[in-house]
């Protein structure tokens, strides 16, 4: 059964282009999807992108979030297709244990094993909330714009037909630990 619930949709103007923009309810979580163009049973492209406050608001560094989000929009806003934004930070440990395993970081950890010090698992991001969301839209096959492996396979679980569409983005001085951690440990695609 699904707990999703899409409770309410209008126009969203940005500087990216002219998109829609619905809001979904999951208990206390608040998930967006900004759309451009017609998708309703068709094959779209998608960006299933997990909030991060430091790197989508305040383009933080440490992270390629911010750029993924940027380029992702620049994209759909071009050829069309749908932004899903989960309402998932810091990788699911919320936004002040993202700090704290920032804080770990700094003193030599990596991306999981600071997670895991502070008792959480490296990645616990969820993508079943996505599966819906896309379903609530009418969408069931998508090129989905990642590099990450654990993503393609909830979509094919959650029986959404999905190719995949690299999203390179150029590392910086801060985030090449992180975005090396990525690849080596959580098996991401360059
Ligand atoms: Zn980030």
């Amino acid at each position: 059964m699904s707990e999703i619930e899409l409770v309410s949709e209008s126009k969203l103007p940005t500087k990216y282009g002219k998109f829609s923009i619905y809001a979904f309810k999951e208990h206390n979580k608040e998930h967006i999807a900004i759309a451009k163009g017609e998708f309703k049973n068709k094959k779209v492209t998608v960006r299933i992108h997990s909030k991060c406050l430091t790197g989508d608001t305040f383009r933080s560094l440490r992270c390629d979030c911010g750029e993924q989000l940027e380029k992702s929009l620049i994209f759909i806003g071009k050829h069309g297709g749908v932004l899903v934004y989960l309402d998932q930070e810091g990788r699911g440990i919320g936004l002040s244990n993202k700090i704290k395993a920032y804080a770990l970081q700094d003193k030599g950890m990596d991306t999981i094993e600071a997670n895991e010090c502070l008792g959480f698992d490296g990645d616990v991001r969820d993508y079943g909330a996505a599966v819906e969301i896309l379903s609530a839209l009418k969408i069931s096959s998508i090129v989905l714009m990642t590099n990450n492996p654990k993503k393609m396979d909830a979509m094919s679980r959650g029986g959404i037909s999905v190719e995949r569409m690299p999203l390179k983005v150029k590392p910086n001085e801060f985030n090449e630990g992180y975005i090396e951690t990525k690849r080596l440990k959580s098996g991401h695609l360059a």
